[in-house]
């Protein structure tokens, strides 16, 4: 991979953006300069200009302007998927919200927490999933009690425990200080504001509990983040304020005399903006997370020109590379005076072997025919190569399908140890066992694995940052 740059321009096409390399040339490509070539139905891509193969450009996924990916964090929950989760958390919440109430103090404990848990565990849920690259919402497993509803219930509410003890030891010593109501809130509301994001994003990514009563550390990552996490807790004010006229909203819908329909419809409304918050902060971390530690550095790069198709037309004639001048291009040999007899066309016929598909469908980048035709293959094939393997297992993941992701990822691992790309494949199925399959003790061990066996490199240095104290 060439090494990324933030000023992406066509060699030969200054004013156009490039969306590949060319080794051969030493070259930035644009659309109009690459070429897509459809061989044994997988996309080859050359150099429109010396006709080597390319690569494609990739870009930090900062390049992309942060703002405009905040504003679609507006239409997650409307989306189709968004929508099911919002009156699946709703019903739940209206459900023990309305038991709690029937139940005496006691009791009445476990329905509030199944409550609590299933608010914040959906909204970590989120900042998780979008943090690994997750465009829809997919259903979370439900694994036990403590994990998916107590734990949950006990991280949000500390997380914003800090928000809310000030306030009221502030509230308490104010009344003899004497000081004007207006600055009270403008304390509070800034406090809210600048501390909330980064205490619930440290809450979700599975920092330990103590961590998020410690200042220092949420103040600490939030500067790191820069900008980009002041973009984010600028947000909070629009967002607080559709929030309360979301909240009239449910109210008018609650008094609706529909039993059940009608609690279930104003939770599902008054859902939206925390889910929007949690979008955002997910994607803060999708975008930045490499400034906090969060991830591996070559996961936040992406293709500069996603989903953009060469546009470039063939060279009439392939030119051996070496036979190439440097500066002069030269035309093509007209085919009539050739001596040698043309080479003869394979046959046409003879398919391809499945392993030399995915490999081509992942040079190519056409990743979800590569999970495809990788579904086919038989497991434990240690002839392809790693890179295949990684890259199926990413693809994978963010598709939500765990276990083909995990069965990629585990081949690099058992198949080829010594590659280069074991441990951050090692890593990368940690994550997906910790964070998305919420099995802490498989990623801990995986951890714990990557640190011994593979001291110094990047990926061991990130399973250092995520081993636990045990
Ligand atoms: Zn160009
Ligand atoms: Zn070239």
């Amino acid at each position: 991979m060439p090494a990324p740059s933030e000023n992406s321009h066509c060699q030969y096409h200054p004013r156009a953006a490039a969306g590949w390399f060319c080794p051969a040339c030493d070259a930035k490509l644009c659309p109009d300069c690459a070429v897509v070539e459809s061989v044994a139905s997988t996309d080859l891509l050359s150099c429109a200009r010396c006709g080597g193969a390319v690569e494609e450009w990739k870009v930090h996924r900062s390049h992309a302007p942060f703002s405009r990916r905040l504003l679609g964090a507006w239409k997650y929950p409307l989306k189709k998927s968004g929508l099911m989760a919002l009156l699946a958390v709703g019903a739940v919440v209206a459900l023990s919200r309305g038991v709690s109430g029937m139940l005496p103090l006691l009791p009445g404990l476990v329905p509030i927490c199944i409550w609590l848990g299933s608010f914040w565990g959906s909204i970590f849920w989120i900042v998780r999933g979008t943090s690994m690259g997750a465009e829809h919402f997919t259903a979370p497993d439900f694994h036990d009690v403590h994990h998916d509803l107590v734990r949950p219930a006990i991280r949000g509410t500390v997380a914003t425990a800090l928000l809310w003890l000030p306030a009221i030891l502030f509230a308490l010593l104010v009344e003899d200080l004497d000081l004007p109501d207006a600055l009270f809130w403008v304390v509070v509301v800034l406090a809210t504001v600048l501390y909330a994001p980064m205490a619930l994003i440290i809450a979700a990514t599975g920092e330990s509990t103590l961590s998020l009563l410690n200042p220092f550390k949420v103040i600490g990552i939030g500067k790191r983040l820069g900008s980009a996490y002041l973009t984010v807790a600028a947000w909070m004010v629009p967002l607080a304020m559709v929030h309360g006229a979301l909240m009239l909203v449910a109210a008018q819908v609650y008094s609706l005399s529909i039993p059940l329909v009608a609690s279930v419809l104003a939770e599902g409304i008054s859902l939206y903006v925390p889910f929007v918050m949690a979008r955002m902060l997910g994607l803060l971390l999708y975008v930045h997370g490499d400034r906090v530690g969060y991830g591996i550095e070559s996961e936040f790069y992406e293709p500069a020109l996603p989903g953009v198709k060469p546009r470039g037309k063939k060279r009439a004639a392939r030119v051996p590379a070496q036979a190439q001048p440097e500066a002069h291009q030269p035309a093509p040999r007209p085919r009539f005076i050739e001596l040698e007899p043309e080479p003869a066309p394979r046959p046409a016929a003879a398919p391809e072997p499945l392993e030399a598909q995915v490999v081509k469908a992942v040079e190519t980048n056409a990743l979800d025919q590569a999970l495809e035709l990788y579904r086919r293959l038989p497991e434990n094939l240690a002839s392809l190569p790693a890179a295949s393997h990684v890259a199926v297992g990413q693809k994978a993941a963010a598709a939500g399908d765990y276990p083909l992701a995990i069965r990629a990822l585990k081949q690099v691992a058992q198949l080829t140890p010594e590659d280069p790309l074991a441990p951050k494949a090692c890593v990368i199925l940690a994550r997906l066992y910790g964070e998305r399959l919420g099995d802490a003790a498989s990623a801990q061990k995986l951890y714990r694995h990557v640190v011994g066996r593979y001291p110094g490199t990047d990926a061991a240095r990130f399973a250092q940052s995520r081993l636990t104290a045990a």
